[in-house]
């Protein structure tokens, strides 16, 4: 356990910029934390439902197999509701840092597109669940790297309403309304082989991130000594970004900078000297940490196409 004095040092802002001033190659690892700070829903713990159904039992292959159009719906409303999000100075905060340090790779397990959207380099940049803006077939090779189309098909025009009445949920999203039941040949079928259904290219629950992703992180760790692993929007204690974490720190000197909403007494008992922990909302704080390298963060370039 950390005494208040290191506890001091852990969360210095100056001697963060000390060592990140030093730092050519950072690692970061982003989760939904993230993109909470876009008012996207993380769909995690207590509140973890959608329409009474647990998030997490929706996003499996078996549910897609038992229930399709109720999976898609889902999909369709998270498509939706990111298309809706803008990404926020933290996303463009990361993407101005790749620009200025070429040492930097950032790994998301968000599939919103928001890191995109903020222009971060995309050889920078490994979306480690995938896309909620990628098709594929759910057999076959075939694969739509991008797809905005909202809704996707008219079967899931009701994931792509805008409520009607704020002070009321919206109908997609209360329980007490029955939703129409979603035939698969309303879906959309994959083109090529005719037969299958097009899916969500997202990492579902049971499912095995892509391989050659997986080897070009592995080897761009092995490569050189990593200066620093920011964590940003997730715990620094849980998979995959402690799995990470202790990858970087078997090459070197590793500072360990965890960036969440909420960071527990166990996440500051396991910091080693020389790591951080900023508690807080990461669209504040990571634009103020990273000013030294990156300054003034003006953001909001892309959206004029996105509001048609
Ligand atoms: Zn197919």
């Amino acid at each position: 356990m950390a005494s208040s004095a290191s506890r001091a040092a852990l969360s210095s802002i100056p001697l963060f910029h000390e060592k990140l001033l030093k730092s050519n190659r950072i690692l970061a690892v982003c989760g939904a934390g993230l993109s909470a700070a876009s008012g996207l829903p993380t769909f995690r713990g207590a509140g973890g439902l959608w329409r009474n159904h647990n998030a997490v039992d929706l996003a499996t292959p078996e549910a897609f197999d038992a229930d399709p159009g109720l999976v898609w719906l889902f999909y369709a409303y998270r498509r939706h509701m990111a298309l809706t999000a803008k990404p926020n100075p933290a996303h463009y905060a990361l993407a101005e840092l790749a620009r200025k340090r070429p040492g930097f790779k950032c790994l998301s397990q968000n599939v919103d597109n928001l890191h995109v959207r903020a222009n971060h380099p995309s050889d920078q940049l490994s979306l480690l669940h995938g896309s909620l803006f990628t098709l594929k077939c759910t057999t076959c090779s075939w694969k739509d790297p991008y797809n905005i189309a909202d809704p996707l098909c008219p079967a899931l025009a009701p994931a792509a309403e805008s409520n009607p009445d704020p002070t009321k949920p919206l109908p997609l999203l209360d329980p007490a309304q029955p939703l129409a039941e979603i035939r698969e040949s309303e879906l959309p079928h994959c083109p090529d082989c005719k037969t299958e259904l097009q899916r969500p290219g997202v990492v579902w629950f049971g499912e095995m991130l892509d391989e050659d992703m997986l080897d070009d992180i592995e080897e761009w760790i092995e490569k050189e000594p990593v200066d620093m692993v920011l964590v940003v929007g997730t715990s620094s204690a849980v998979y995959p970004a402690a799995g990470y974490a202790e990858r970087a720190r078997t090459k070197g000197r590793t500072s360990v900078v965890t960036v969440n909403l909420e960071i527990t007494e166990e996440d500051w008992g396991r910091m080693r000297k020389g790591d951080f922990g900023f508690e807080g909302d990461a669209s504040l704080l990571l634009p103020e940490l990273l000013r030294p390298v990156i300054g003034e963060v003006k953001g909001e370039e892309e959206e004029e196409e996105v509001e048609g």
